[in-house]
């Protein structure tokens, strides 16, 4: 196996065994994105120079006999997450100078465990997107078909672990972001509870969102992530004082016998699904039954309001988060104008791109006097019944199986145009969002183009354990993750 394509499991093996280097890993790693990167575009910034000191620390680390499971491994981090003294741009112009005077806690425990940051990928601006078209600073590709988008918010982080270009990555999950381009990218991506990870140096887009969450080559290396970013941070309130398990413990090949799983019925009457998408994720929930699994039918009356319901709470969540970037205490700023009110309007409307700008619109529109109880606070009363749908259908059942997407990755360009399109192919991610629960995607076939589709778990409040349980054993039972996209 080259080096590149390790996982941090066996990278870590070798480098407990003396076999490699952190510098040696950090250094291949380093090679293959400026060798494939210029094809897939998933870095904003490689961070050359400071990997290769904290890759020397790692080494320094491991002679004197101190390694954790991830000391020495290089992974990426989206570009919305602080990292002290390295740019962090959120894929915008009005924060592309920026230098964070800190790193955001997942950053801080990840440097604590002795990892090493190869760079920050890119992403739709500000986390809004579903197929990083958004960006204000590139075009990410799927790096299984260069002519596809690799998802979104997150698909630098998912293009450059499917591409081999860390050993495994961060996301931010708002909507989707983490779940959706890991499907589209054929990895394994976790969105956990909400206030099980810090989102202290998270850049903030919509908070009674976002979440953080690993994006890996496989399920093993998800529950290693899970282990070292999860917990309570003081520095974020709404991060909940919960006893963190070890995730590697529901890693466990037994089967699923005693194990109840969820369909939800109004999901196979949602519009626009994909027909190979339908079939392998129907195949996948069979492979799920005869691993030991009793399948049940549930039912999610409210999934109808979902896409309406997040598509006003999030953009009034962003419109108020972003009015801090105003030119005057970080950022952009266009300095020729005479007075602050031309200041403001000069740089926002030069520093943030068309998406953003929509979503501020829409989340100023329904914040305002006059239409908040119509909008905002009739979108959260429906949130309401939304999370109470998830609550009694997990009554019946341990986890909930879906489709990640409705359809695997379209062309780049096709849906540019068409924000609802683009809005609506959130149909099956955002709730997990809006109920608080995990959620996490693994991959489970391909369409007959060849590009990856991804299975759905999500599950119960804090109980992550049973959505690794479930995906392990599928992955264990299949070979989806094994398979490599040809970049040669
Ligand atoms: N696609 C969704 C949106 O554009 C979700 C994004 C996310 O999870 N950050 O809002």
């Amino acid at each position: 196996m080259k080096l590149h394509e390790l996982t941090i499991q066996k990278a870590h093996t070798l480098l407990k065994q003396k076999e490699i280097s952190s510098q040696e890993l950090t250094r291949v790693l380093l090679d293959r994105i400026h060798a494939t990167d210029e094809k897939v575009g998933a870095y904003i910034t490689a961070a050359d120079e400071m990997a290769m000191e904290q890759a020397g620390l790692a080494d320094q680390a491991i002679s004197e006999g101190n390694i954790s499971p991830l000391t020495g491994i290089p992974l990426a981090i989206k570009d919305l997450m602080c990292t002290k003294g390295l740019r962090t741009t959120c894929a915008s112009k009005i924060l592309e100078n920026f230098v964070p005077p800190y790193d955001a806690t997942v950053v801080r425990k990840l440097k604590k465990a002795g990892a090493v940051i190869v760079g920050k990928t890119n992403m739709d601006e500000f986390a809004m997107g579903s197929s990083n078209e958004h960006s204000g600073i590139k075009l990410t590709r799927n790096p299984w078909d260069l002519t596809r988008i690799p998802g979104g918010s997150s698909g630098g982080s998912a293009a450059a672990v499917a591409a081999d270009m860390c050993i495994a990555a961060l996301g931010s999950d708002t909507g989707g972001s983490v779940r959706q381009p890991a499907s589209h990218c054929g990895i394994v991506g976790m969105k956990p509870t909400y206030g099980r990870v810090s989102r202290f140096g998270l850049v903030a887009f919509a908070s009674s969102l976002d979440q953080i969450g690993p994006m890996t080559k496989d399920v093993t290396d998800c529950a290693i992530l899970m282990n070292v970013i999860s917990g309570y941070d003081p520095g974020d309130s709404t991060s909940v004082p919960e006893d963190v398990p070890d995730y590697t413990t529901a890693l466990k090949n037994g089967g699923l016998n005693g194990v109840t799983v969820g369909i939800p019925k109004e999901y196979s009457e949602v519009e626009g699904l994909d027909p190979d998408v339908a079939a392998t994720v129907e195949n996948a929930v069979r492979k799920i039954e005869d691993l030991g699994a009793e399948c049940v039918e549930v039912s999610l009356p409210n999934t109808k309001y979902v896409v309406a319901v997040y598509y006003v709470i999030a953009p009034s969540e962003a419109s108020s988060n972003l009015a801090r970037y105003d030119g005057v205490k970080y950022g952009l700023r266009d300095k020729d104008k005479a007075d602050l009110m031309e200041m403001y309007r000069s740089t926002r409307s030069g520093g943030f791109g068309s998406e953003v700008k929509r979503r501020i619109i829409i989340g100023t529109y329904c914040l305002s006097a006059g239409y908040y109880d119509a909008y905002y606070g009739k979108a959260s009363q429906v949130r309401t019944l939304i999370m109470e749908d998830f609550k009694k259908a997990t009554d019946r059942c341990d986890a909930i199986l879906s489709p990640v997407a409705p359809t695997p990755a379209f062309p780049v360009g096709e849906n540019t145009d068409d924000p609802l399109t683009m809005y609506l192919s959130d149909i099956f991610t955002l709730s997990a969002n809006l109920a608080g629960i995990p959620g996490i995607s693994v991959p489970c076939g391909f369409s007959a183009d060849g590009l990856p589709i991804g299975l759905q778990i999500m599950g119960k409040h804090f109980n992550e354990e049973m959505l690794l349980r479930i995906a392990y054993n599928f992955e264990q039972a299949t070979d989806f993750h094994k398979k490599k996209p040809d970049l040669s």
